[in-house]
Parts: C-alpha cells; sequence; structure tokens
C-alpha cells in the first residue's frame, strides 16, 4: 500500500516536471521567436504617437537611411498613416533587409527616404535568459526529485519553475504583436504571484516551520492570496488597458505598479524578518547556520529590491545598470537553498554531519563549475555555431550532460572528503544509522528499547541513558529501559504521571528537538527529579505520527566531554526514527499483545495456532494443544483485591512464558485462560511440560500488599493431533474444544492437576 502510493507520488512528480519543461521550452521557443521578429523588424527609432521621431539610435537601419530626430512620419511605402498603431500595423510587415520607403516630412521639406529593417539576432540576451532558464530549472528539478520528498523541495520547484518561466517569456514589446505583448504581460504578472507566494511559504519553513507561523498558520494562507492576489489584479489591469475595456480598474492604480511600489517591499521586508529571525533564535547551530545562509543568499536579492521600490516611490528613475544585474542579483537566492539543502542535508538523516568550511566549499565550488560550465560552454558553442537553433539544441545537450554527472561527481568527492577527514564522524554516523535500522528486529518495545539505550551507551560512551514511553492518553511516563555505567547503579524509576500542560513537556512539544537538560530544568517541570535520576545531559523527545511519545533520556559522556553540535543534531534525526519506529511497534502490539500480560492475545494465538495446524498436518508431524486456567482464582481477587490479582496473573504469565521452548507459543486466551501450542510435541512429552508448569506455579510464594503470603495453582487439559478422523474443516475448534475437555475433567477431580484428551472415565 504505502509502497504504491510511494510509486505514484513519483510517478505525479516526474509528470509534473515534464509538464514545466515542456512548457518552459514552449516558453523559450516564443522567446526566440519574438527576439527573431523583433530584431528583424527594428529600425532604431522613437516616435510619439503623432508620429514625430524622438530619438534615432546610431548605427541602425534608420540612421543609416538618413532619418534624423525630429523628423514626422508621414507614409510608408506609399501608405498614409497618422498615428503610432497604423504605422505599427505597417511596420508589423517589414522583413528584414528588403528596402522601405519612409516619407517624413522635415521642417516644411517632404523627404522619401530608403531603409533597410532588421538587426543581428541579439544571442548574448536571448543565450542570457537561456541560462537562467536552465539554471533555475536545474536547481528547482534536482532538488525535487532527489529522494526523500519534503514540502520545501516542492515549493523550492516552483518557485524555480515560475523564475525561469519568467525568463523564458518572449521580450515584452513586439511591434505590431499586441496579442503577444499580452499574453506576456498576464503571464509574467502571474508568476510574479506564484514567486511571492511560494518564496515566502519556503522561507518560513526555513530550517523548520518557524514559529510565528506555526502559531499563525493563517499566514501561509495570506502569502498566497496576497501574492496570488495582486498578480491576478495586475494581470487584469493589462487585459483593461490592452484591450481597451474601460472598466473601473482603468480608474484604480495599475497592478504593476503596486507589486513594484508596495509588495516587493513587504516581499523583501517579511523575507528579511523570517530568515533573520531564524537566524539568530533557532534551537540549534546547525539551523541557525542554514536560514543565515539562505538569507545572505538573498540579501542582493533584498537589497535591490528595498531600493528599487524606494526610487519608485520617490519618482526617481532606476539606474540602468540594475537591469543588467538583474539574473546575478537573483541567482544567489535559489542556488543559497541548493547548497543549504546539501550541506545541511535536514531533510534527510544520511548527511547529517556537519563538516565545516571545507565540505561547505566544495559543494559550493561543485554548483558554481555546474553552472559555470553550463554558462561557458553554451557560450562557446553558440559563438561556433552562430544562427540556427541547432545551437539551442546542442545548449540544452550540455545542461543535461552536467546535469547528468553532477550528483555523482558530488556524492564521489562527498565520500572522499567524509574517508579522508572525518574518518570518526563517518563512522560514527554509520553507527547511528545501524542502529536506527536493527531497532525494528528486536520486536517488541522494551526489547528495542533495553537495545537503543545498550547502544547509544556505547556509542556515545555514556555514563548513563533511558527511554521512557510516554502515553498520550493517561499521561504516564513509565521507563521502558535504563542502562548506567557500573559503579554507579542506577534503579529504574518509577512511572510518573505527567500533565501536558507541565512547562517542561510543552517546551519540548513546542522546539521538537534535542535540548540541554539545563533549559528544561530552568521551567517548573516535574520530569527534573527524573532527569536527575538518570543524571540526564540531553533530553531527546521521540514523536509518534502526531504526539509526544517518550522520552530518551541521554547522561553525560563518561569523558565529561560536551556533546557536540552535530552530535545533538543527530540524536534528533535518530529520535524521528525511533518515534516512528516504537509507535509502529506499540501499534502492532497492541493489536497482537496483552498488555496486562504480554502475551499473544486471543485472536493473535488463534492465528499461530492455525499455522502450526497446518505444518503439523501438511508433514504429519505431532502438536500439542494445553488449555489452562487458575484454579478458584476469584477467591485471590475477593480476598486480596483485584489488583493483587493482576499482579499475580502477570506473574502467572512470566511462569508460562519462561518454562516454553523458543518454538513453543502460549497466549492469554480469556480472563486467567492460558492456551499453550506445542509444536513437534506428542502427548507424553506435553504431559511432562505441563506438569513442570502445575509445578512450578504451585511452588509460587504470593504476597498480598498487607504482607499476607498466599499460593495458587493451575489445571491444564491437553490434546493433540493427529485427531482420529483426519477431516481438515474445523480441526482448530475441535482441538481446543478437546483441550478444554481435559481441562474440564482436571477441575472435575480436584484441580492442580494435568488431564489429557480423551478422558478415561477410569479415574
Ligand atoms: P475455577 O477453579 O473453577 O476456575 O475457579 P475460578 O474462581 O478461577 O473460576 P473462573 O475461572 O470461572 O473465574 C475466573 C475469575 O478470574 C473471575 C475473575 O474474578 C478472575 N479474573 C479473570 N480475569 C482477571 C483479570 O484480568 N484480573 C484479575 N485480577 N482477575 C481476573
Ligand atoms: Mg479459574
Ligand atoms: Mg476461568
Amino acid at each position: 500500500m504505502e509502497r504504491e502510493g510511494k510509486a505514484t507520488a513519483h510517478k505525479l512528480r516526474i509528470t509534473a516536471v515534464i509538464l514545466v519543461v515542456a512548457f518552459a521550452t514552449l516558453l523559450v521557443f516564443s522567446q526566440w521567436w519574438g527576439r527573431k521578429f523583433r530584431a528583424d523588424h527594428t529600425v532604431g527609432i522613437l516616435v510619439q504617437n503623432d508620429l514625430r521621431i524622438t530619438g534615432v539610435t546610431p548605427g541602425l537601419p534608420a540612421e543609416r537611411g538618413g532619418l534624423l530626430a525630429g523628423d514626422r512620419i508621414v507614409a510608408v511605402n506609399g501608405q498614409v498613416v497618422s498615428n503610432n498603431p497604423e504605422y505599427d500595423r505597417i511596420a508589423a510587415g517589414y522583413q528584414a533587409g528588403r528596402p522601405a520607403q519612409l516619407q517624413v516630412r522635415r521642417g516644411d521639406q517632404t523627404l522619401t527616404l530608403t531603409i533597410r529593417p532588421g538587426i543581428d539576432f541579439p544571442w548574448g540576451e536571448f543565450i542570457e535568459s537561456l541560462v537562467n532558464v536552465l539554471a533555475y530549472l536545474g536547481i528547482g528539478i534536482l532538488a525535487f526529485l532527489l529522494p526523500p520528498p519534503d514540502t520545501r523541495k516542492l515549493l523550492l520547484f516552483i518557485f524555480t519553475a515560475a523564475i525561469a518561466f519568467e525568463f523564458a517569456l518572449p521580450p515584452f514589446s513586439l511591434i505590431g504583436s499586441p496579442m503577444v505583448e499580452l499574453a506576456t504581460g498576464v503571464l509574467f504578472y502571474l508568476f510574479t504571484g506564484i514567486q511571492f507566494a511560494t518564496e515566502l511559504h519556503l522561507a518560513s519553513s526555513i530550517p523548520d516551520v518557524h514559529p510565528w507561523v506555526a502559531r499563525r498558520p493563517w499566514l501561509i494562507r495570506l502569502f498566497y492570496v496576497v501574492g496570488i492576489g495582486l498578480g491576478v489584479y495586475a494581470a487584469l489591469s493589462i487585459l483593461d488597458f490592452m484591450l481597451g475595456w474601460e472598466s473601473f480598474l482603468g480608474t484604480l492604480p495599475f497592478g504593476g505598479d503596486i507589486i513594484d511600489l508596495y509588495l516587493f517591499p513587504v516581499w523583501a521586508l517579511s523575507l528579511l524578518i523570517l530568515l533573520g529571525t531564524q537566524a539568530i533564535r533557532f534551537p540549534t547551530p546547525l539551523g541557525r547556520h542554514q536560514a543565515l545562509l539562505v538569507l545572505l543568499g538573498t540579501s542582493p536579492w533584498l537589497l535591490y529590491a528595498l531600493y528599487t521600490s524606494t526610487m519608485g516611490l520617490l519618482g526617481l528613475p532606476q539606474p540602468e545598470w540594475l537591469e543588467t544585474y538583474w539574473p546575478l542579483i537573483v541567482f544567489p537566492f535559489p542556488v543559497a537553498i541548493f547548497i543549504a539543502m546539501y550541506r545541511y542535508q535536514l531533510f534527510d538523516i544520511q548527511v547529517v554531519v556537519r563538516k565545516g568550511l571545507m565540505y561547505s566549499a566544495l559543494t559550493g565550488a561543485l554548483v558554481l563549475i555546474f553552472y559555470g560550465s553550463l554558462g561557458a560552454g553554451s557560450f562557446l558553442l553558440t559563438r561556433l555555431l552562430p544562427g540556427g537553433t541547432s545551437s539551442i539544441w546542442l545548449f540544452a545537450g550540455t545542461a543535461l550532460v552536467l546535469g547528468l554527472v553532477f550528483q555523482p561527481l558530488r556524492e564521489v568527492f562527498q565520500h572522499m572528503v567524509d574517508a579522508r577527514f572525518f574518518p570518526e564522524q563517518r563512522a560514527f554516523r554509520q553507527q547511528l544509522l545501524d542502529l536506527a535500522s536493527q531497532l525494528p528486529a528486536h520486536g517488541k518495545v522494551p526489547r528495542m528499547g533495553r537495545h537503543l539505550v545498550a547502544q547509544l551507551q556505547e556509542i556515545f560512551e555514556l555514563r548513563s541513558a533511558a527511554v521512557l514511553s510516554l502515553d498520550p492518553a493517561t499521561g504516564i511516563l513509565s521507563p521502558l529501559a535504563a542502562v548506567v555505567h557500573a559503579d554507579e547503579p542506577v534503579p529504574a524509576g518509577d512511572p510518573l504521571i505527567i500533565s501536558r500542560q507541565d512547562p517542561g513537556i510543552e517546551l519540548l512539544n513546542k522546539i521538537q528537538r534535542p535540548l540541554h537538560v539545563e533549559r528544561l530544568t530552568a521551567k517548573e517541570t516535574r520530569l527534573a527529579g527524573l532527569l536527575e535520576h538518570y543524571g540526564t545531559a540531553i533530553v531527546v523527545p521521540l514523536f509518534g505520527a502526531k504526539a509526544l511519545s517518550g522520552l530518551l533520556l541521554v547522561g553525560r559522556k563518561r569523558s565529561g566531554q560536551q556533546f557536540r553540535a552535530e552530535q545533538v543534531e543527530m540524536l534528533g534525526f535518530l529520535a524521528r526514527h525511533v518515534g516512528m519506529v516504537f509507535e509502529n511497534a506499540r501499534l502492532y502490539e497492541s493489536a497482537t499483545y496483552d498488555s496486562l500480560t504480554g502475551m499473544l492475545r486471543r485472536e493473535a494465538v488463534f492465528e499461530r495456532l492455525a499455522q502450526e495446524i497446518r505444518r503439523a498436518t501438511r508433514y504429519g508431524r505431532p502438536l500439542a494443544v494445553g488449555m489452562a486456567d487458575m484454579d478458584f482464582f476469584k477467591l485471590v481477587n475477593d480476598n486480596y483485591g483485584h489488583p493483587t490479582g493482576d499482579i499475580t496473573l502477570k506473574r502467572v504469565a512470566q511462569v508460562l512464558t519462561g518454562a516454553l521452548r523458543g518454538t513453543d507459543f502460549v497466549g492469554r486466551y480469556g480472563g486467567e485462560e492460558f492456551l499453550l501450542i506445542l509444536p513437534e510435541t506428542d502427548i507424553r512429552s506435553a504431559t511432562e511440560v505441563a506438569e513442570r508448569i502445575r509445578g512450578v506455579i504451585e511452588g509460587m510464594a504470593c504476597q498480598s500488599p498487607d504482607g499476607r503470603p498466599f499460593g495458587v495453582t493451575i489445571s491444564i487439559g491437553l490434546a493433540t493431533l493427529p485427531l482420529e478422523s483426519g477431516d481438515q474443516p474445523g480441526i482448530l475448534e475441535r482441538l481446543v474444544q478437546q483441550a478444554d475437555e481435559a481441562l474440564m475433567a482436571a477441575k472435575a477431580r480436584g484441580r492442580n492437576r494435568v488431564e489429557t484428551y480423551p478422558v478415561t472415565s477410569a479415574d
């Protein structure tokens, strides 16, 4: 089921990537077409609406044809024109290199000038856009497809796709193609809106959900409502303007201006605040570094946004170089997120170790080399093969090849760095991974707990370690397992009932990360005594699917050394894993094991019995079944109280479990009745086993809470396979019924005895 779900999710991701790439490709082609169209129609003049020329660009067709600023166009190719739209309609029919006759008025003369429209295709600009499209898509897709899936990766993917689309759009103004202009403008603002929302959403989950956002989930919705709302509004503004709707929108401020002047600085400040507070206040140093790195990556963009909107609000012009460096300004942001993901690997337990400058420099260098070679390679290719679309394919091919080698290359480097410079951390990390993966093999929760604390003690060389389970329903916090250094014995503590409002529990619930014990003991927490009892240094909360489900108390190191930040971080990852394993095991156990005695429950023991019967009948092997019932057990409850009855039952269960071989099974059939399954056992050996059990229980010394000693006895009835008649249906029920009959006989014949089926009437 789960695997199927995963496969479907993966297919969905692949489909999304294909769609995004297809759409970006389409846009890139439309950009190529748009740029070509524009280049072919360029003459190099600036005209007012009355067709007076206000500027002539040096070196372009208009100047070469003899046009001057101040001329007024009156006719083109013999057709009289009187305003800009009319001119544009004719200009749209220009063809590169084909002469056009322009009639202009200069002073009181009318001149006819010949110009040859068309300039070279602007490869430089096109390549620049393309590099950005590929770089953004590359980062987004890489993050999105690398396991494990994570909301942040999805957000980064959507965000980078929206930016890539923006870079892939055709140029805004195309002479005589208002529909392309319209579509471009509308898409541009929609993509901007999506970027606004996804980026703030992303920033509020780095390195983890921001506490403010966690407390105000509506903030995320607000990002989307504001971002997409304003994007749609700006798009409608354009539609209104260009399609001449003359709706009320015309009376409102232009949507694009609102975005540039107001949304932009709001976005920049929100980003600064969200990432800034996490960079200062996030509980772990690793998380703070991560937030800071992303903040640094965003800072050029933030400054740009604040600068341009301030200039805009003051009505000052933007310097031209800003436009030129725009791609350089925005690009560090996704790169920073990308590095943050792979340097800190907060999405994945595999690489949690912080490896200092070396590793980060290496990853960073790889990212830079990757995009550097992408840019340089494509530049060279287009230089070598000027013109034609083939270079685009070559370019895409280069990107693909680099993309393919990038990840394996990074892994090779990482292994080299790990093995060469951080062998002990690598070993250490491997030990924790092994521990996490072995845990489920230990079956029941208490055994997993014992294994966990023993291993932790060994790996970290601890004085002590303990694991406690918390029942969220009752608030009972009970020790599962504890280990201590041999020369300071610590008895297991008693269960503690703790409220969800306990300040310590509240803090753990809020932080959801390992805490140094001082941070907890600074609060008025009832946990203090317990933490003291186990000599705790680090408290690691364990979480199930929803709630706090236990605590891992990590004691001090024998060496007296402090825990390093990455060790604490690693404990957190281990805890996440352990919490889930425990929860799964508990769910399984509550369905399989009885809570009082820890034995198989009736359904589980029946299942087992059915299996054993199948095996025994198939291979013709013997199988014995025993039904055991405590004698006069009601009296134990009546005389000493129900709790004493319970304790006695637990002890009987222990005796039963302990007396059986590894291949035998025992389960709680009912209140004080047990079902024994003894494979490969004939009636004689079964009687011996049952007699032994009966004897041990008879010899068991029990005591009431007020100190009165008492004893208990048990009666057991046995039945075996093969049954006389070999018919299969109902074989299980009949076997159990026969054992029950034998039990009845044992009761009738005075109790504290073993009887076998068939019951002989001789006795
Ligand atoms: P008998 O020798 O005939 O079996 O006498 P008995 O008193 O044991 O009679 P029976 O088996 O019919 O009664 C079962 C009693 O065991 C009833 C109930 O008081 C007690 N009992 C059953 N389940 C539990 C339990 O989970 N805890 C406790 N404390 N007592 C239980
Ligand atoms: Mg009984
Ligand atoms: Mg009974």
